[in-house]
């Protein structure tokens, strides 16, 4: 990878060894692993004995977590706010471990739309919730530092599952808790 990282910077018209650069490949190299050690990651291990059965029907919420992702398009990153919400039928995800799920598929290469769709799948697969509902708004680096469109922009998606989808009173109180600013 360094080599290639080496090359890259030739390409764009620098010189790969004067002082300030010497170490950039191997730095690129260790962000980069880093930034996409979401392919590397075992959700089941990461949810190992964090998952409980518990007699509990509300709305489980765990909102404004921090995520920061690479577009697939331009590697450039995306980054903002991921709210996460579930009804559970038997079993809840321990609270700490929502936020790791969230990393596990933000340090990848990708799209909004598929993040926030995986985010919402895997915890319909792994605790068969009532329903899940998943927001994220991101600021995407490709669109606002390139070219002529300069603009602060924020990107909204949402994955909605199970009652989330079907009932339009429980989107509500989502969207509405969301809303509500701490
Ligand atoms: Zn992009």
């Amino acid at each position: 990878m360094r080599q290639l990282i080496r090359d890259l910077l030739t390409h764009v018209g620098e010189d790969p060894d004067r002082e300030g650069l010497v170490k950039t490949p191997e730095r690129i190299e260790k962000s980069l692993q880093f930034l996409t050690s979401g392919y590397r990651a075992d959700v089941d291990e990461l949810l190992n004995g964090a998952l409980f059965t518990v007699d509990y029907s509300e709305m489980v919420i765990v909102k404004d977590i921090d995520f920061y992702s690479l577009c697939e398009h331009h590697l450039l990153p995306f980054f903002g706010k991921c709210h996460v919400a579930y009804i559970p039928r038997t079993r809840v995800i321990g609270l700490s471990k929502v936020p790791r799920i969230v990393d596990v598929f933000s340090r990848r290469l990708q799209v909004q739309e598929r993040l926030t769709n995986e985010i919402a799948e895997t915890i319909r697969e792994k605790i068969d919730p009532l329903g899940v509902g998943v927001i994220m708004e991101g600021t995407h680096l490709c669109m606002a530092m390139r070219g002529v469109a300069k603009q602060n922009s924020v990107t909204v998606t949402s994955a909605m599952l199970g009652t989330f989808r079907s009932d339009a009173r429980t989107r509500a109180e989502f969207l509405q808790l969301v809303q509500r600013r701490s």
